[in-house]
């Protein structure tokens, strides 16, 4: 069983102006599709073939850097289109447990906001910034070099992502070229809160302290 390559959840244009149509198009089909291809290359015809990306990414370090950076890929990229919505932006509201969670863990949105910008601002070269959620539902913020992530048992990193922010060239450079700044603050404006609260709450089902 191949991994497919998902479709948007929406038009290559709905994120304009903060994502051209252009960007979305070609880092959907080309870069998550050349991720998807080349994963499914790599593990065609080993145990890997059948297994969950989840259960793969977690023992990423037993295998070669394709499965590793095209796992990565795939699996990056089909959170980050999910997390991204035309209605979103602004901030989750009071009933989402994952404001209560911003609030207990950072203090404020703003506060949020302002550690998450820093850590998309500050990855060197390629890679990603997440906000994820631990066993006990507590938030953090890191960040990851090329498509490495938390799920990965290389970078001592805990908890599930259930929000990334790509800060690839790719991602931006069309249309904000070497203004990545104002790409993370353009981000802010297409979060889909309803996602991100959603996979807050799956990710310790039943097991939430709030
Ligand atoms: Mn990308």
């Amino acid at each position: 069983m191949a991994f497919k390559l998902p479709d948007l959840p929406y038009a290559f244009d709905a994120l304009e102006p903060n994502i051209d149509a252009r960007t979305m198009e070609i880092h959907h089909g080309k870069h998550h599709g050349g991720y998807t291809d080349k994963l499914n290359a790599a593990i065609a015809g080993t145990p890997l073939e059948g297994m969950k990306i989840e259960d793969i990414l977690a023992q990423v370090s037993k295998h070669g850097g394709a499965v590793r950076n095209n796992g990565g890929g795939y699996y990056n990229h089909c959170l980050f289109w999910e997390i991204m919505s035309p209605n979103g932006g602004g901030e989750p509201t009071s009933q989402m447990n994952i404001s209560k969670a911003i609030d207990r863990d950072f203090g404020s949105f703003e506060h949020f906001k302002n550690e998450f910008a820093a850590a998309a601002t500050t990855v060197f070269g390629s890679g990603w910034a997440w906000l994820c959620v631990d066993k006990k539902d507590k938030l953090s913020i890191c960040s990851t070099p090329n498509q490495d992530n938390p799920l990965m048992d290389v970078n001592n990193l805990e908890g599930t992502p259930i929000l990334g922010l790509d800060v690839w060239e790719h991602a931006y450079y069309l249309n904000y070229q070497n203004r990545r700044p104002d790409y993370i603050n353009s981000f802010f404006n297409v979060i889909n809160w309803h996602e991100v609260t959603k996979r807050f709450n799956n990710a310790n089902a039943g097991a939430s302290n709030l």
